[in-house]
Order: structure tokens, then C-alpha cells, then sequence
């Protein structure tokens, strides 16, 4: 007898039928019988052996027992202060955000911090100063310190975040200092990292990094036209030109020391791109700059979460069937074997982005949290004042602590049972191992966290779609992305 305790996930390509099981994240192919039996399905169904037996359905039973589909009972936890320290004391703090400053020398059109965005902070002339960095750093070392005998192979992980991280240059370099002299004792592994917009970035300052271990991501949306329609400074101008010439220098600057074999880490770029970025011509773009191209690490989309930015874009119906058509070029190529060789960086990373990414979501998967991280422990970010927050991109209503008296549990657990109660419909849900709702998605001004109500519907469709092309590229292309699927 099988008790179906999750639904089956159905989606078709243009050659086979497939099932997708939220339990063990298994997809199977199925045929067309196999799939109208699977169909009706409801969750708590409860069929006998004789039944597929009758149906001719053996197989399927078969491939149902031996990768033990359909059986996962999935339970909102309940999160105890107890839970949470335990976590704490167990796991270490993952990552340490130091928001260095609220400044920024840039006025992207689409920044968290712009007026487009309801709960966000705006800018300011916060600065942080090393008193609280110092504080910060020496609680996050403090924690794993007591840690490392539960998780070995924690590893130190600083990052860099603002508005412009580079505008508090001076406070950037004292950490590092800091934190090398007097934790490298204790910890092999310390990675520093930082996202920029690049604009202030000198030979000095890339040598150091370099040097210190760190990784760079710079932000560059593409050719000058697209970068520039949204990137601009304070006073409006674009950014474009003086972004490339110093990323220009960032690349001699890696691939000399590279030659001399330091040892240094890649740097990245990442690009956002909103309804208006035409993606034929980034992709030319790319095309005649290899050197860029490469070194592509993320294509975001400008977030739609409690914002009216896209008001501000409204798209002509030819910017749509252009997207359209672009995307439906792409996943052909894909299905071209020699593909990977041939195609750019950028034309990957967006297919990575809209069909793969989505069916990845399985960071947290292998703890009771599902899609979601533990605030303040898979992240802690620290604000120019010293307050703990869960992630740099949450509002600041959410606060789990502070530098003076260290993460507070109880806040904590409050805010994941808070953020838990508003997902009851989940535990039904055939998506609920994959799904990538977390705090931001749901954040309020402070209200507690809600579902919004388009969510799951885009979500659910985003799914399938992504599914759907993922395995009519594999039917042509088995090979692809072989490294991600590992
Ligand atoms: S550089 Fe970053 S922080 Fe500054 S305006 Fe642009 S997106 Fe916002
Ligand atoms: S899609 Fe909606 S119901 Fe399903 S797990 Fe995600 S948030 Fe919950």
C-alpha cells in the first residue's frame, strides 16, 4: 500500500512526460498512463498494490518503492530559543556582513535604497567606525571560537557591504589588519569579500585585496548604453566609462600576479538587468569582450519585492517579444551539444539564472528550515550602529541583536515563528523543497512577515516552465551544465 503524502508534479516536454517528486527532489519520466494515474492524485491517498497491479502500472510502483517517492511528511517547525542556540553553538556564524556605510557616491535607479522601494533604509552619511567593526568582528570569532570543535571545518568570512563599501576604504583595510593579527592564529581559512560599484577602485587598492585574500564582485550592467540608462552618480551622469577603465586595471592587475603565481582569487561581475535590458545586445556585447565575459558571476533581476520601481519602466510590447525571442534562441542553442563551447558567459549565466537557479533552491534544504536560512547564523549583518540583522538586504525593522549583548535568541525564534505562521499553506504544497521564500520575500515594515498573494502562483508556473526546458534541453543535450547538476 502507498500513502501519497506529497502530490506528484507533472510537466511535459515536446518528447516525454515527466513527474517530479518534492520528497526526494527526484524527477522521473513517465509515460502517458503512468502519468493520468498521477494526475489524479491527491495528497493522503492511500492506493493498494492490486490497484497499480490492474492498471498496469508495476513499473511505476516499482521506481515508487525503490526511490521512496511521495512519502515526505513535510512540518513547519517550531522554533524554540533552545533551537537556536544550540544552532548557534553547533554550526557557528556562516558569514559576517560589516555594512560598512550607508553612503553611496551612485544613485542606481534600482538600488534598495532608492525611493522605489517601501521598507528599505535610505541613504545616509553613516559611516562605521572601527570600534563597532572591531566589537562585531570579535563577537563572530568569539562564536566560532567555541564552535570550531562542533563544525571543523569552519572557515572565516567577512564581507564588505554598504552603499559603497570603497568610501570607507579606511575602515575595510583596519578590519583586515585586525582580524589577521589576531585570529589567522586560530583560523587556516579567512576569506574577505565586497561588492562595488567600482568607481573608487585604485592600483593600491585592488593590490591590497588581491593581496588580502579577498574576492571582488563589481557591478557592471553590460554595454555603456544599458549600464548607463540606470548607473549614474549623484549628479545623474553615467558611470560607464570610469567602471571600465578600472576594471580594465583590476584584470591587469589579476592576470600579472596570476603570471608571478600569487595566489589570488578571480574577481566577478555581476549584472542586474530590469524589463528594459536587451539581451541580444549584452550578448553581442560580451561576444567583443571576452575578457569581461569570463568573469560574469551572477545575472540578477532587479528586485520586484515591495518596490514600484517597474512602474517607472514601463515596456513597450517590443522590448517583450524581443526578451521573448531572445530566451527562446537561448534554450534552443542549449540544446546544441556544442553549446557550451560556443555560446558567451552571459548567454550561460542567464540560462542558469531563469531555468536552473530556480530548481536549485536546496541551500538549506538539508536542515528543518527548507528554502530559508537561520537568521544571524548563515548571516549576520551589523549596521553602522552596531544592530544585528539577519541579512543585508532586510528592512531594519528586523533586528536580532547587537554588538553590546550578542544575537538575541529570542527575537530570533520569535521572528522564524512569525515568518513560519504565515506560510500554513506550505505544508500541502508539492514545492515546499524547493521553494525560495525567505524573510526579505515576505518582510513588512515591521508587521511580521507576510505571503504575498501572487507568490506562489508566479512561483508554481516559474517552476514548470523551468522544469519543462531544463529536460527538453537535457533530451538533446545530456551533458549540459554536468557541474551544477553535481
Ligand atoms: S552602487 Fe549600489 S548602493 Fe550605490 S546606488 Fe548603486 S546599487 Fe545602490
Ligand atoms: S510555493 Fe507557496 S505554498 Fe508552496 S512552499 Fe512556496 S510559499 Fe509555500
Amino acid at each position: 500500500m502507498i500513502k501519497f503524502l506529497t502530490e506528484p508534479l507533472l510537466f511535459d516536454t515536446e518528447k516525454g512526460n515527466y513527474c517530479y517528486d518534492n520528497s526526494t527532489r527526484i524527477v522521473i519520466p513517465v509515460n502517458k498512463s503512468e502519468k493520468n494515474f498521477l494526475s489524479a492524485i491527491k495528497i493522503g491517498d492511500t492506493i493498494h498494490e492490486e490497484d497499480f497491479q490492474k492498471n498496469n502500472l508495476n513499473e511505476l510502483l516499482h521506481k515508487i518503492v525503490k526511490y521512496n517517492l511521495f512519502q515526505s511528511d513535510f512540518q513547519l517547525p517550531k522554533i524554540t530559543e533552545q533551537f537556536i542556540k544550540e544552532k548557534l553553538l553547533t554550526e557557528g556564524i556562516s558569514h559576517l556582513c560589516l555594512i560598512v556605510t550607508d553612503a553611496c557616491n551612485f544613485r542606481c535607479k534600482y538600488c534598495i535604497y532608492s525611493d522605489h522601494y517601501f521598507y528599505s533604509k535610505n541613504f545616509s552619511n553613516k559611516r562605521m567606525d572601527f570600534q563597532t567593526a572591531k566589537s562585531a568582528i570579535d563577537y563572530y570569532m568569539n562564536v566560532n571560537i567555541k564552535s570550531i570543535q562542533y563544525n571543523p571545518n569552519l572557515s572565516i568570512s567577512i564581507g564588505f557591504y554598504g552603499g559603497e563599501p570603497l568610501i570607507n576604504w579606511k575602515l575595510i583595510k583596519q578590519v583586515v589588519e585586525y582580524t589577521n593579527d589576531n585570529y589567522k592564529k586560530v583560523f587556516d581559512n579567512i576569506f574577505f569579500s565586497i561588492t562595488t560599484n567600482a568607481y573608487l577602485l585604485t592600483e593600491d587598492k585592488i593590490n591590497y585585496m588581491f593581496d588580502k585574500n579577498f574576492s571582488i564582485s563589481v557591478s557592471l550592467d553590460g554595454d555603456k548604453e544599458n549600464h548607463d540608462r540606470n548607473r549614474v552618480t549623484i549628479n545623474e551622469k553615467g558611470t560607464f566609462d570610469r567602471v571600465f577603465k578600472n576594471l580594465a586595471l583590476m584584470d591587469d592587475i589579476y592576470r600579472e600576479k596570476v603570471r608571478l603565481n600569487k595566489p589570488v582569487l578571480p574577481y566577478g561581475i555581476l549584472i542586474t538587468y530590469d524589463n528594459l535590458t536587451d539581451f541580444s545586445k549584452l550578448d553581442k556585447y560580451f561576444m567583443e569582450h571576452p575578457e569581461l565575459d569570463k568573469r560574469i558571476q551572477r545575472v540578477n533581476r532587479v528586485s520586484n519585492i515591495n518596490t514600484e520601481y517597474y512602474k517607472g519602466v514601463q515596456l513597450e510590447q517590443s522590448y517583450l517579444e524581443r526578451r521573448k525571442d531572445f530566451i527562446k534562441g537561448l534554450i534552443e542553442r542549449a540544446k546544441d551539444k556544442q553549446f557550451e563551447k560556443k555560446a558567451t558567459n552571459f548567454s550561460k549565466t542567464i540560462l542558469k539564472s531563469i531555468i536552473f537557479d530556480p530548481m536549485m533552491n536546496t541551500a538549506y534544504s538539508n536542515n528543518e528550515l527548507r528554502g530559508t536560512c537561520l537568521p544571524g547564523i548563515h548571516k549576520l549583518a551589523v549596521d553602522s550602529d552596531g544592530n544585528f540583522h539577519m541579512c543585508e538586504k532586510i528592512n531594519p525593522h528586523y533586528p536580532v541583536g547587537n554588538i553590546e549583548t550578542g544575537l538575541d535568541p529570542t527575537k530570533q525564534a520569535n521572528y522564524m515563528n512569525n515568518f513560519f505562521s504565515a506560510l500554513a499553506g506550505c505544508k500541502n504544497c508539492n514545492l515546499n523543497n524547493i521553494c525560495n521564500l525567505c524573510y526579505v520575500i515576505t518582510e513588512t515594515d515591521g508587521q511580521g512577515f507576510q505571503l504575498k498573494d501572487t507568490f506562489c502562483k508566479n512561483f508554481r508556473e516559474g517552476i514548470i516552465n523551468s522544469f519543462s526546458t531544463y529536460y527538453s534541453i537535457l533530451e538533446n543535450n545530456p551533458g549540459i551544465f554536468q557541474e551544477i547538476r553535481e
